[in-house]
């Protein structure tokens, strides 16, 4: 991966060596975050959003952001976030931090370091705020329900198992209607999902929907990613060959290591999993340069197993992904795996502290905090808006977690407004009580809509996890900071 970093200037590639000590020249490590999703069951929200503030000249007074988060990085180095920034943290070394705290008081932009700590958004016009910006939404993602059938049985699991399966030609239609949406509001970008049950029972249908979503593609024009979403017991080395030649990325599912994980992800009959999930990442994906994403679901039950998860995947260097269990309507009675405030904080500050002795470059931030994104954005996933879900028989819901409640109308004409009239009302962070003020804003987003309606039903309200929200993004934020240190000693 290309590492863009908007500005980077260190001091060792600055100063010439004489007798003399160089004066600290000030510098900004920042990173833009683009295209650095972690895939997960979710749908992220589309980049079709952003912030703007007013026009500048050279005259204009320029004043510090209000609501910066900041914190102490190392003895010389200061990490700051602007509410608006438009992707991660900014780390300033100390000259750069002088400088800004300069801007306590209003003047105009002249020095170098001035003009970049703006483009973060650490300073902004002093007359002018910043406000949302609307564009062009470029990715439609869709999740196809290949199958209801699994090999696992998990507690949480939100899909009611069946034997049945999505046939080819109800697959082969919903591409169709999916790239015809996609190119009717200007998408530039399809994202396909295939996911269950577990999809790559029937991996001959995927890959014949591969096959055809590659030529519907191209022939509108559209750029296409895809990912198999999988527990990752079921893989053979065919497969994995397939899906090495084919590009196709991978996600499995680990929630600890050994036992943490066969209690929350046992066969069908109760057999133990995890030898088997091992076994596939380490002698038939990692050979073939198949590196899956791995996302850890945190319950009460696996928290305290986080962190030994976050090593195992670390140590194979593999993206990882935390995310919060959400109670559904099959999970109801299972009271053990409910998240618990402080158990969740001191699982996820111990898994914290593992990407810290093993700090990756390539970014992760992501990752750190179930849907908390780096990059600004209004709505936490793309549910009324840019996401899709096919029924195994068809039907569009909004969520996968709704498979059960699909719109009445089944595949015909344009797609979008079946999602956006549905009962699940995702709402911009900006119209939810208790989130408009928070720094956080536009990362957090106020979490996933069906648990805060779950919780509170309301769906203009924070989120009911907002307490381990901020409590643990600084320490994630800390993480990308160390890591921006990290990539520019390089
Ligand atoms: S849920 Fe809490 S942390 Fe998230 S945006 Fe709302 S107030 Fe901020
Ligand atoms: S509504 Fe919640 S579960 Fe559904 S895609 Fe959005 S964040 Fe995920």
């Amino acid at each position: 991966m290309v590492l863009h970093i908007p500005v980077l200037l260190t001091q060792n590639q600055l100063e010439q060596d004489d007798d003399c000590a160089c004066p600290d020249k000030a510098f900004v490590l920042a990173f833009d975050y683009a295209n650095t999703e972690v895939d997960t069951d979710c749908a992220c929200p589309d980049k079709g959003w952003g912030l703007t503030t007013a026009e500048a000249n050279g005259r204009t007074p320029f004043t510090t952001t209000p609501h910066t988060h900041s914190q102490p990085l190392t003895a010389v180095h200061t990490l700051l976030y602007s509410p608006y920034a438009p992707g991660g943290p900014s780390v300033l070394n100390q000259a750069a931090y002088a400088r800004w705290q300069t801007f306590g008081r209003a003047q105009s932009l002249q020095e170098e370091i001035d003009f970049q700590l703006a483009e973060q958004a650490l300073l902004q016009p002093a007359n002018a705020g910043f406000r949302a910006q609307y564009r062009t939404p470029e990715t439609l993602t869709a999740w196809l329900h290949i199958t209801n059938a699994c090999n696992l049985d998990c507690p949480y699991c939100y899909v009611r198992k069946s034997s049945a399966r999505m046939d080819e030609a109800t697959g082969l239609k919903a591409l169709a209607h999916i790239f015809d949406t996609a190119h009717r509001h200007g998408f530039r970008r399809v994202k396909l999902k295939y996911a269950g049950g577990e999809a790559t029972l029937h991996l001959k249908l995927v890959r014949r929907l591969h096959d055809a979503a590659l030529e519907l593609a191209a022939s509108h024009n559209l750029a296409l990613r895809e990912v198999v979403l999988s527990n990752g017991v079921h893989l053979r080395q065919d497969d994995a060959d397939w899906l090495a030649a084919s590009g196709i990325k991978l996600m499995v599912s680990l929630d600890g290591v050994g036992e943490v994980h066969d209690r929350q992800r046992p066969y069908r009959n109760g057999d133990p999993s995890f030898a088997h999930l091992e076994h596939t990442v380490d002698h038939i994906l990692l050979p073939r340069g198949v590196k899956p994403d791995v996302t850890i679901t945190l319950t009460r039950l696996n928290a305290g197993g986080a962190a030994e998860a976050v090593r195992w995947a670390l140590a194979r260097d593999l993206p990882v992904s935390l995310n919060f269990y959400r109670q559904n309507i099959l999970s109801a009675s299972r009271q053990e795996l409910e998240l618990e405030e402080q158990a969740i904080i001191d699982g996820m500050l111990a898994a914290y502290a593992e990407f810290e002795v093993n700090l990756p470059a390539r970014p992760f931030l992501n990752g750190l905090l179930d849907r908390v994104q780096a990059e600004a954005h209004a709505h936490t996933c793309g549910v009324q808006h840019s996401y899709l879900v096919v029924t195994h028989e068809g039907r569009i819901a909004q969520c996968q977690m709704h498979l059960d409640q699909p719109a009445p109308a089944t595949l015909t004409g344009d797609l979008l407004p079946l999602v956006a009239a549905g009962p699940i009302q995702n709402l911009a962070v900006d119209d939810k009580e208790g989130c408009r003020s928070c720094e956080f804003r536009y990362r957090c987003t106020g979490g996933c809509p069906l648990e805060t309606f779950r919780a509170t039903g309301r769906w203009d309200v924070q989120s009911p996890h907002c307490r381990i929200y901020k409590t643990l993004f600084p320490h994630a934020l800390r993480l990308e900071g160390l890591r921006l240190l990290k990539i520019s000693e390089q």
